[in-house]
C-alpha cells in the first residue's frame, strides 16, 4: 500500500540514518580520544565566588594526616586512605603551606580528628568550636581564604584536566639541552612554590591560635 513517494521516503531516511551512524561512530571515536587526554582530578573551590582558590596535589595532607598520593587514585574507589593503619574513607582536603596547617575552630589539628566522622578526638580535653564547650562535633576552620571567603564555603570537587599529550610534554620538556630544561622547570617551580606561599600570607586566621 505504500506509495512510490513512501518509498522513495524511506530509502531517503536509511541513507540518513546510516550517514548518521557514521557520523556517530566518527565523534564517538573522537570523544574516546580526547577523554583519553583527560584526567579526574581534586581541586578546593569556592561555592561563593567559585574561584579555585587551592590546587590539590599528590603531596596535599587529608584530614587523617596522609598525602592524596597515600589514598585510592580512582574517584569511584572513594579515594580511602591506603595506609593500613588508617581508618580514613576518603580524602578530605586540609589547606596546609610548610609547618602551618589548617586547625578546627577546637583549636585543635586536622589529624586530631576521627577521619570517619570528622569529630575530635581529643574528647573531654575538647572545649568544643570557639571554646564553646561539648565535644567539637565535626572539623571546621575559622580561616578566611583569599578569596575573602570563609572556609565553610568552600568544597572539594572532582575536576576533569586535560592530560598534555607527547608532543606536548616533548616539546616543553625533553627536546631542549637538559640542563637548560631542568633550570627552567625548577625556576617554574619555585615560581609556583612562591605564589602558594603569598596565597596562604594573604589568607589569615580569624581565631586567635
Ligand atoms: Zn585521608
Ligand atoms: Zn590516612
Ligand atoms: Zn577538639
Ligand atoms: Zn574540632
Ligand atoms: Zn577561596
Amino acid at each position: 500500500m505504500a506509495s512510490p513517494e513512501g518509498r522513495a521516503g524511506g530509502a531517503a531516511t536509511a541513507g540518513a540514518g546510516a550517514a548518521a551512524a557514521a557520523e556517530l561512530r566518527a565523534n564517538t571515536a573522537l570523544d574516546s580520544r580526547q577523554q583519553q587526554q583527560k584526567r579526574t582530578e581534586l581541586a578546593w573551590v569556592c561555592g561563593t565566588c567559585e574561584a579555585e582558590c587551592w590546587p590539590i596535589r599528590a603531596e596535599s595532607r587529608c584530614l587523617c594526616g596522609h598525602r592524596l598520593k597515600e589514598h585510592a587514585a580512582a574517584a569511584a574507589a572513594g579515594r580511602a586512605c591506603a595506609n593500613a593503619r588508617c581508618s580514613c574513607p576518603g580524602f578530605f582536603f586540609i589547606v596546609a603551606e610548610g609547618a602551618w596547617t589548617l586547625r578546627c575552630r577546637c583549636k585543635h589539628r586536622a589529624t586530631e580528628h576521627d577521619p570517619r566522622t570528622r569529630a575530635c578526638g581529643k574528647g573531654a580535653a575538647c572545649r568544643g568550636k570557639d571554646g564553646e564547650g561539648g565535644a567539637c562535633g565535626g572539623f571546621e576552620a575559622s580561616w578566611v581564604c583569599n578569596c575573602d571567603h570563609p572556609w565553610t564555603a568552600h568544597r572539594q570537587v572532582e575536576v576533569e584536566r586535560k592530560v598534555a599529550t607527547l608532543a606536548e610534554r616533548m616539546a616543553g620538556g625533553g627536546g631542549g639541552v637538559p640542563a637548560a630544561v631542568a633550570a627552567a622547570a625548577l625556576a617554574a617551580a619555585a615560581a609556583e612554590e612562591l605564589e602558594r606561599c603569598m596565597v596562604v600570607r594573604r589568607g589569615r586566621e580569624v581565631a586567635a591560635d
